[in-house]
Formats: C-alpha cells, structure tokens, sequence
C-alpha cells in the first residue's frame, strides 16, 4: 500500500489561498466623519478602524457620577460615549461634565443623545451645543406634522453652527408613524404588496436617507454624517444594513438595540455585528447590553472591544488562549491560572499601552495538559502546558515557540506570571527604547 501523500496536491492550494482570502473582512468605502475634542480627533469610516462606542446610564444632571462612569468607559475602550441631554437641567450639567473631564484628562468625545426637545435644548443652551462633538437625532422623535422639518432643521442648524458631526439615528421602537403609515398605505396600493417587514424595512432606510438628503439640503457637509438603523433582531438588522449599505456612502453606526442581558444579548450582539462586519459593513460599533444587578457599564465595551478582536479587525488587549479543560485535568489549578493571567494583563493595559508599544498584540496560552498544550503554547508569545491528572508534575513554558524552561512545584503560578512580564517587559520596552 503506498503512503498518502503529506503535502495536498497543488490543484487544492488555489482553493485555500482562496479560502483564506474570502476570509478577510470586506472593506466598504465610506465617507469620514471626524468627531473632535480639543485635540483628539476620531475619525469614523473611510479608512479609519472601526471605533467603539458606549453609553451612560446615569442621570445627566449628576455631574460627578456621570463623569465618573464617562471615564470608566474611556479606560475601558470607549471612544465616544454617548449622554442624554433631555431636559433644561440635564443641558445645563452638560458643559459641567465636559469641564470635569478636562480636569481629569479624559478627552474622549461626548455625544448627546436627543429626543422630542433637542431643537429646543440646542438652541437654547449654547455651552452644551458647544460642549457636546456630535449629536443623536432620532427623526421619529422631532416632532409631528408641519413642525418635524422645522425642528429637525433647527438641530441640524446647530450642528452646522457648531461644525459638529450628527449621527440620524433611526430606530424601529421610534419609527417615523407618519412616514410608515405613508408606505403602508402605498404598498396596499401595490399590484403586488410587499410583506409588511419588507415595508419595516424599507421605511428604517428611507426614514434615515431622507432625513440625510434633508440635512444636506440645509447645508450639512455630507461627511459629518452618520447613519444607523437599529432594530432588536438579528436578521433583521443584517437585513437592513446590507440593504442600507448599498443605498449610501455615509459612515454607518451598527449595533443591535435592546440586545438584552448576560448571555443573550452578548451572544445575539456578536453574532449580528460579527456579519456586518466581516461584510465590511459598520464604521463604529456599540453593544447595548443590559446591565445585571451589580455588573459595570463598562461591560458593554467590554464585549465590543472582544468582537473587534476576535474578528482581527483591531488589537486592545493580549490575548489568552485557555483550553476548557476536560477529565484529563481534575485540578482548578489551570482555569484559575488563565483568570489570573488575563486579569493581570487587563488591569496593566491602562499602564502597559503607552509603555510598551504593541502590546495588545501579545498571545498567551495556558493549556491543561500535554494532549495539545505544547502544541498551543508553541504558537503563543508565551505559554505553559499544566500537568493533567497523572503526568508528571512538570509544567513546560514555550517562548517564542520553543521550550524555554520547566516549572516545578508548588509555585508554578507565580513563577510563570514574573515570566510573562519579563517578556512584556524584553519585547515590547525594547520597541519603546528603539
Ligand atoms: S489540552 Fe488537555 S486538558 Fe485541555 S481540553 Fe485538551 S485534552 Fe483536555
């Protein structure tokens, strides 16, 4: 009997050249819009990554606790966060929190979010216009009848006055009533109507792009605009993002509203976003998960910054790559130290990002047992294997894809975390210095 051959025959290499590169994300051109603080410029679509953004939940008109949650969001990832400005009193406190910021250092850009009165609260409250870098209008929420374009225009105005960018946020919780009765009643005019979610769909889109062509009207430069369409299911979102990425030019916002809590609405988020955007679909992203009793705001950046870098669209942290462990490993001792591990590097990332360039890139592995520990560790940076259950009690650590060192005994964890620095500290203080 002959061998089966190592190598595939050439005629299989096309196809997976072919595979690799179907899986790079789709680049979509887009229109850049540049959202700026003082001198902290971030730029949305074109050529810029895709940013994160997030949102507060505090109460507006509480200063200091909504600076101190703005700043959460910043150290975790945030790139723009977004406060409601809804009342004269919330307006008020807007430049105060600006202020409070500066104070603190924290330049990331604030957006506010408005809703049946922001034509009032932008005119009539200069400082928070000046205050804020870019402003949510919700066209289902500007007003009725005759008064919708006036106070959709007087907004618009404001963002003109202020060179400020806005993001036309449709939501399909807030459709424009008037605009969807309007289609629905010219779909049932149609030889052969169209099914109501297609009707849904196509209102979330024109909603948007007329009020698009709208602001352009009056004088908006077209790249100060951003797009999105939210709705709450996940083919429904991809549906109409695909759909309205091919109707316009503009910088997209993308996110799946009312995602939920914990699993679910991480889970549902990902998946939604993780299409879109492996299409090339999304210039900035958010993740609006519901907080659990107790959970940080923060999370939902947490879990964007983790989509952005699953799919290689961008780098924040190191990444540890941790086995599930299984009955070969009846010991704790390796979950806990991946834990120990990934908490390490995220709590010095703040530290560790302006000390030692490309950092982010790092790959640490922690594997249970010697079934594909070395293996894995030796496409990590950095990695150990563990002892599983009856082998020897040796943990191999990999640098660089070779066996560096063995470690011994009851130490292992911490003996291995002073390793991980030392790496850190060799490799990437090395970049600093250069
Ligand atoms: S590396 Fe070992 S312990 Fe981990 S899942 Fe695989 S077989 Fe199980």
């Amino acid at each position: 009997m002959s061998a089966s051959p190592v190598l595939p025959s050439p005629a299989l290499e096309p196809s997976i050249s072919q595979a690799i590169a179907a899986a790079q994300p789709a680049a979509r051109r887009s229109r850049q819009a540049q959202v700026r603080w003082g001198s902290r410029v971030v730029t949305v679509g074109g050529d810029a990554p895709v940013r994160v953004q997030s949102m507060t939940n505090t109460d507006t008109v509480d200063v200091i606790g909504t600076a101190i949650q703005i700043k959460e969001l910043a150290i975790a990832g945030s790139e723009m966060v977004r406060i409601t400005v809804n009342t004269p009193e919330a307006a008020e406190a807007v430049p105060h929190i600006r202020e409070q910021l500066d104070r603190m250092g924290i330049d990331v850009p604030l957006v506010g979010d408005f809703h049946y009165n922001g034509h009032r609260l932008l005119t009539e409250f200069p400082a928070m216009a000046q205050a804020l870098s870019k402003y949510r209008i919700n066209p289902g929420n500007v007003g009725k009848g005759d008064k919708k374009d006036r106070q959709f225009a007087m907004m618009i105005e404001a963002a003109i006055k202020y060179d400020k960018v806005v993001r036309i946020g449709v939501n399909w919780g807030s459709l424009d009533s008037e605009l969807l009765a309007q289609m629905m009643d010219e779909n049932a005019a149609r030889a052969e109507p169209w099914d109501a979610k297609q009707v849904m769909y196509q209102a979330l889109i024109q909603s948007a792009l007329s009020s698009a062509d709208y602001a352009r009207e009056l004088g908006m430069n077209p790249d100060n605009i951003i797009i999105s369409c939210k709705v709450s299911g996940v083919q429904d979102l991809i549906s109409v993002y695909r759909a309205l990425s091919e109707r316009c030019d503009y910088a997209l916002h993308l996110g799946l509203t009312e995602a939920g809590m914990g699993t679910k609405g991480t889970v549902a988020s990902a998946t939604a976003l993780s299409i879109l955007l492996q299409e090339g679909i999304g210039d900035t992203i958010r993740v609006s998960l519901t907080p659990q009793p107790g959970e940080s705001r923060t999370q939902e950046v947490v879990v964007a910054l983790e989509i952005l870098q699953s799919l290689g669209l961008r780098a924040f942290n190191p990444s540890v790559t941790a086995c599930p462990g299984c009955g070969r490993t009846t010991s704790t001792t390796f979950q806990e130290l991946a834990k120990q591990i990934d908490d390490f590097l995220r709590e010095q990332m703040p530290v560790w990002r302006k000390k030692y360039p490309g950092v982010e890139n790092l790959k640490v592995a922690v594997m249970g047992c010697i079934v594909n520990g070395p293996g894995e560790s030796k496409h990590a940076d950095i990695g150990i294997s563990l002892p599983g259950t009856g082998e020897a009690p040796a943990a191999p650590v990999f640098i660089d894809g070779e066996k560096a060192l063995t470690l011994r005994g009851e130490n292992i964890a911490n003996e291995f975390h002073a390793l991980v620095e030392s790496y850190i500290e060799k490799r990437f203080g090395a970049v600093q210095a250069a």
